[in-house]
């Protein structure tokens, strides 16, 4: 599933290259996870003005209004030079004087969604609810620990639920809990200012880190120019249970958490 340094990496492979571009026509392929919610033709002609990003979702800014992308499960898009047919798996083009915008999406579990603005229900819907944007300057350390405060659940669980902070997905979450010496099992609302400072500084390093080598080792994920993402992450705990631990040679314990492994080291990490 592509989290959100892959979505990051996606955008900024083709941020730039659509500024500006004219829509000259929207064809759809089978249903995605949501419909459009306008009729393609309805697009033609309006300017893409930029991309950002906000959670997992991908928002095209147009001079009127704009579209909400998500890649789902196992989406991917390109923008390249038009000319390639769409194939079985291609739902979502969107063809422009700069370049083709493709979604490519097997599964189908993504989404490109039209809104009048953000403030429409229909974006308020899906972007309302998320929590602080780790990447953002809004990512402060006081909200952030007031938001823990608020939440009894594991610390764990509070991240992958990305209400408090958005797109910290299960590696991710495990390697932060490592760097910040926090037990995934410490109840949200128990964790102190000072070690919610180091969650935080760990979070920011490990998703900034993701975004800089180009994304986490998704099988399919490939970025808007067709490349594979490369990232291997140096996993601390991820994926290691046995092995020892990279700081203290303990072996690396897993538990499940709400069906998601969880690797922890239970000396590194304290409840
Ligand atoms: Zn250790």
């Amino acid at each position: 599933m592509p989290e959100l340094p892959e979505v990051e990496v996606t955008r900024r492979s083709f941020a730039d290259r659509i500024a500006g571009a004219r829509i000259a026509s929207v064809t759809l392929g089978k249903p995605l996870r949501w419909p459009l919610g306008c009729a393609p033709d309805d697009l033609v002609g309006r300017r893409v003005l930029g991309v950002r990003r906000r959670g997992k979702y991908l928002l095209l800014d147009l001079d009127e209004g704009l579209l909400l992308l998500h890649l789902g499960m196992s989406g991917s898009l390109t923008f390249a030079p038009a000319g390639v047919p769409a194939g079985t798996h291609d739902h979502f083009d969107l063809l422009t004087n700069q370049g083709l915008l493709r979604l490519h999406d097997p599964r189908r579990f993504g989404a490109v969604v039209y809104a009048a603005s953000e403030a429409d229900p229909v974006a308020r819907k899906l972007l309302g609810h998320l929590g602080l944007e780790p990447l953002g300057d809004t990512f402060q350390v006081d909200a952030f620990h007031a938001g823990l405060k608020q939440r009894r659940s594991a610390i764990k669980q509070v991240l992958l639920a990305g209400d408090v902070v958005v797109g910290v997905g299960n590696i991710y979450a495990s390697e932060a809990l490592f760097l910040a010496g926090i037990r995934p099992t410490t109840r949200a609302d128990r964790i102190s200012l000072p070690r919610a400072r180091l969650l935080h500084a760990a979070i920011r390093d490990v998703l900034g880190r993701a975004v800089e080598k180009g994304g986490s080792t998704l099988r399919d994920f490939s970025n808007a120019q067709g490349e594979s993402g490369y990232f291997q992450l140096e996993a601390a705990v991820y994926g290691r249970a046995g092995l020892p631990c990279r700081r203290c040679e303990t072996p690396v314990r897993l538990l499940k958490q709400g069906q998601r492994s969880t690797f922890f080291c239970p000396v590194c990490q304290r409840p």
